[in-house]
């Protein structure tokens, strides 16, 4: 055995895994003092973190599986990061129709006040009920649905509040390295020694680190007895969730929350201005989570449901763009996959130096997630006990009130007359107050264009700042180009990428 005592450590905590729960670590410890080294084999968001419903939500469904504490917790962080992230995360209004064949309008409604009241102090406007033929929100619904309800939660830029968070996490002084595998880790009584793989290079590099953070999602369970090699009573279901897109299918801002005779409900919200995105199915998934995709009978689905309440019809000929992820629910052995808690379970292993894997998790709940595996290893780890500080310190551009979105837009167009009003705003609602770092007032300035309104400027930008290293990180996850470049324009901006990266080794 090795002699770990006069050895010099690299990094107090190593993180395995670039989603949501892995960033949103390594931003509250770093913050706190650790030296954090995360590393993602893929993208940053490039899995579950970028393929969600994007809602920041108690999830009022849960409320029928009776899980007051999740529920409570996620409703409170709605409001936490509606602050933290004013930029990127927003309140929605949502419509809910009644019908007479599903849940009693007297369980709907006594579910929103439940929902109303789960969380003290709550900003947003309640429920309030609704008569279809008389509110605009009627219009696109078919005649059968008279009443239903409008209630509060919040939507998210999913894999830019991942993005945030590991650029807060740099910004305190973490290192975040991505195409970078954790290959294997051998635990020692007070270190861990980790070999980690470039895949770019296919260098191997060493580094030690005092714990492990195993926040790798759907990998979590194979990682853990794999390569972290420990033993453990806890798994995860894999459940498989798939959305489609399809040209916008109503004006008004609301999103609709349609229930279905297996009870499922599915959401119709309003989507990168012109759009309208559909989901999520929940599919028991037992193969690979490197490759899921959505399946045909699924698309059909969410056409079905959409199609239950619509005047306007879809079908899968409308569909612009789709995409799929899976769930790493922790195991309680339900029998349905949409019985299956969405709560999270921490599994601390202090047999050796420290491993904790997370089990579960949604993205409205990371930050809280976060601060409860920091708290689980300050007593073994006491860089960490420093104070709690991410509830009230915002993400990168978010320094901004809520209520001054718009001022923001003005500000950016007073520096930048040349910006149309909507460019000015998707960069607000990406970059807040960093828009400022490369929009400047020469339009010039911008450089190449390559097609909707992205120019070299935002691209390099994304390069430098936000780790993009190929074409899908850009229009598919630091952005949403992909609805509008056409297939010559993807192809100039990926040669230009290639170019950059090649100019940069
Ligand atoms: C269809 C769907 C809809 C959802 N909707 C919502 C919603 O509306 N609101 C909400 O709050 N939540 C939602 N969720 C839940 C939420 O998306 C997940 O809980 C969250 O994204 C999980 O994040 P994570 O960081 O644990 O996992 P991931 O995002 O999957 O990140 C894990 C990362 O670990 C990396 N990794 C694995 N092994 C290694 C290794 N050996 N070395 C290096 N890296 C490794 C992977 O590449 C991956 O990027 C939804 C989930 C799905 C699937």
């Amino acid at each position: 055995m090795k002699e770990p005592s006069n050895m010099p450590l690299n990094y107090d905590l190593l993180i395995i895994g670039g989603g949501i729960n892995g960033t949103g670590i390594a931003r509250d410890a770093a913050g706190r003092g650790a030296r954090v080294l995360l590393v993602e084999k893929d993208d940053l968001a490039g899995h579950t973190s970028s393929a969600s419903t994007k809602l920041i939500h108690g999830g009022l469904r849960y409320l029928e599986y009776y899980e007051f504490r999740l529920v409570r917790e996620a409703l409170m962080e709605r409001e936490n990061l509606l602050r933290i992230a004013p930029h990127i995360i927003w309140p929605m209004r949502f419509i809910l129709p009644h019908s007479t064949m599903l849940r009693p309008a007297w369980l709907l409604r006594a579910g929103l006040f439940i929902y109303d009241h789960l969380c003290m102090g709550m900003t947003l406007p309640k429920t309030r009920r609704i008569n279809f033929r008389k509110d605009p929100t009627g219009g696109i619904l078919q005649r059968q649905y008279v009443k239903g309800f409008e209630y509060s939660d919040g939507w998210v830029q999913d894999s830019r509040l991942v993005v945030l968070n590991a650029m807060s996490a740099r910004e305190h002084g973490a290192t975040i390295r991505t195409r970078s595998r954790l290959l294997a880790a051998e635990r020692f009584d007070d270190y861990w020694e980790a070999r980690i793989e470039d895949s770019a290079t296919g260098a191997v590099t060493k580094v030690t680190a005092r714990a492990i953070v195993n926040a790798a999602g759907p990998w979590v369970t194979d990682l853990l007895h794999g390569e972290l090699s420990v033993s453990s009573r806890n798994s995860t279901r894999l459940v498989k969730g798939s959305h489609i897109v399809v040209p916008k299918l109503f004006d008004t801002p609301q999103a609709y929350i349609l229930q279905n005779p297996d009870k499922r409900i599915v959401f119709a919200v309003p989507y990168e201005r012109d759009f309208t995105l559909i989901g999520t199915t929940d599919v028991n998934w037992d193969k690979s989570a490197d490759h899921v995709a959505i399946d045909d009978a699924e698309v059909t689905y969410l056409c079905e449901s959409v199609n239950r309440y619509f005047n306007k019809s879809v079908s899968p000929k409308d569909v612009v763009w789709q995409y799929a992820g899976v769930r790493a629910l922790f195991d309680d052995h339900a029998g349905s996959a949409s019985a299956v808690t969405r709560d999270y379970k921490l599994d601390l292993d202090v047999e050796k130096a420290p491993v904790i894997s997370i089990f579960g998790g949604k993205i409205t709940t990371y930050r809280k997630l976060a601060e409860h595996v920091i708290e689980k290893l300050a007593p073994h780890l006491p860089v960490l006990s420093a104070e709690s500080w991410t509830s009230h310190a915002v993400l990168p551009g978010g320094d901004f009130a809520r209520a001054e979105f718009d001022r923001q837009v003005a500000a950016l167009i007073k520096k930048a007359p040349y910006l149309t009003p909507e460019t000015a705003w998707r960069l607000v609602r990406n970059y807040g107050t960093r828009a400022r770092n490369f929009v400047t007032s020469r339009k010039e300035a911008l450089g190449q264009h390559f097609g909707a309104d992205l120019f070299q400027a935002e691209v390099d930008y994304l390069i430098s700042e936000e780790w993009a290293r190929s074409v899908d990180d850009i229009i598919w996850r630091r952005g949403k180009f992909g609805l509008r470049l056409k297939q010559d324009e993807v192809s100039q901006l990926a040669a230009y990428i290639d170019g950059k990266l090649a100019a940069n080794a």
